[in-house]
């Protein structure tokens, strides 16, 4: 363990709760943090919180208890078993793919979980967490018992990107032997079923993005379906064409999926066979976005939905202007083929945009596009992505649901 002592006078967010301790509020680093865990104490010595240690992010630390608990198997079964008893509330029985455990959402910061039917998916999100791997994986299977474990370590994507040593010494020996063989096993098969709301997905567990499926967006999926009767749908970042298949079962006259990766391609013409629809393939097109949408002004196209949801513009904070012209770029010209009466369905992952700059940046867009549009529905991410009162960050999809006026 690894003791981390606050600079003076920078403990306040620490006793507010708040997940993440930087590393510029922390004056002095004392032991070895091979196990993983930090304690976090005041200026004066005093211990405020555990948690996981990350050494080469600006994230150091984050937090897991305030109370004095170490992380290790026990903390996280219980906190698995409270993450399992919300999804039971709130994940309909027509849904086998859901997040199982969302990070901080879940106070379990540093670790997501999806499970895909009879595959699950833990994604360990910083090296603290990777330190913990084993009993994270022997936890997990307790709880939730799923027939297959997929496990990534994604900690160079969301830290700083600087990673030291490949692997720390495993804290928890011994509950893992069983995980580990059953992982073993379960590799070479990467695409897995599963239903949402009764329609039929694949998640490509090993080469896919994210955990293999965007789970956050189903609620906007729900919705487009209920409103996509007769109508064409223009789904631009397709990915795997989740969004085209919704539109389709509820009755969609025509939906084409566009998107840069042929290998989301392939995976978006087999859902739409696997849940009944023909893969005709002028509903396809691999191109930029944003030439792509160029070219369909110029040709005068006029769709009745365009669903709008790139990837995560802004990774860093010095993304943020850049990101604004790319989401004002990619807004305006998606809102130029909307036809009247029509629906924008516009989206932003980044958690660095708030939803308040997210939305001026949407309007600059309709100045620009000379298109008025009114704001029917707000819908980001579904209950099974909680997000903390004590780290607000976590909340990072917004969806603005917008009809031409
Ligand atoms: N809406 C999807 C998720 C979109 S993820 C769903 O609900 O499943 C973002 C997608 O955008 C990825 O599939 C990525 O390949 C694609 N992408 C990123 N930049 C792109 C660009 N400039 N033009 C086209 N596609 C792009």
């Amino acid at each position: 363990m690894i003791r981390l002592t606050l600079k003076s006078g920078r403990e306040a967010s620490v006793l507010r709760r708040h997940p993440w301790v930087f590393s510029g509020a922390v004056g002095a680093r004392r032991g070895d943090g091979g196990d993983g865990i930090a304690e976090v104490a005041d200026s004066s010595g005093g211990v405020l919180a555990h948690g996981a240690y990350s050494p080469e992010s600006q994230i150091l630390a984050r937090l897991w208890t305030f109370d004095g608990r170490l992380p290790g198997p026990d903390l996280f079964r219980e906190r698995f078993q409270l993450a399992r008893r919300l999804r039971q509330q709130v994940v309909a029985a027509a849904t086998t793919g859901y997040r199982a455990v969302n990070s901080e959402g879940d106070r379990c910061p540093g670790v997501v979980a999806d499970v895909y039917g009879e595959t699950s998916v833990i994604d360990l999100t910083t090296e603290g967490t990777e330190a913990w791997g084993a009993g994270i994986e022997g936890a997990f299977r307790e709880v939730f018992s799923p027939k297959r474990i997929v496990v990534r370590r994604t900690a160079s994507r969301h830290d700083s990107g600087r990673r030291s040593s490949p692997s720390h010494p495993d804290p928890f020996p011994g509950s893992s032997s069983q995980a580990r063989s059953a992982k073993e096993e379960g590799e070479g098969a990467d695409r897995v079923p599963f239903d949402e709301n009764g329609l039929h997905f694949l998640a490509d567990v090993s080469a896919g993005q994210k955990t293999g499926f965007f789970l956050d967006q189903r609620e906007n999926r729900a919705r487009l379906r209920a409103l996509a009767g007769g109508r064409s749908v223009l789904n631009l970042f397709s990915y795997s064409g989740a969004f085209s298949v919704a539109a389709l079962s509820g009755g969609a006259r025509r939906a084409v999926d566009v998107d840069s990766s042929e290998a989301a391609l392939v995976l978006a013409r087999e859902h739409r066979g696997r849940n009944g629809f023909a893969a005709d393939e002028a509903d396809f097109t691999r191109a930029d976005v944003f030439e792509d949408l160029r070219r369909r002004a110029a040709a005068g196209e006029a769709w009745d939905v365009v669903v709008c949801d790139p990837p995560a513009l802004a990774k860093k904070r010095g993304d943020v202007d850049r990101a604004a012209r790319a989401y004002k770029d990619v807004n305006r010209l998606a809102m130029s083929l909307v036809s009247p009466g029509g629906w924008l369905l516009s989206c932003s992952c980044s958690g660095l945009v708030s939803a308040e700059l997210f939305q001026k940046i949407v309007f600059s867009a309709s100045l620009e596009a000379r298109a008025s549009f009114a704001i029917v529905a707000r819908q980001g991410a579904g209950p099974d992505h909680p997000v903390s009162l004590d780290g607000p960050e976590g909340e990072y999809l917004k969806g603005l649901w917008l009809r031409k006026t």
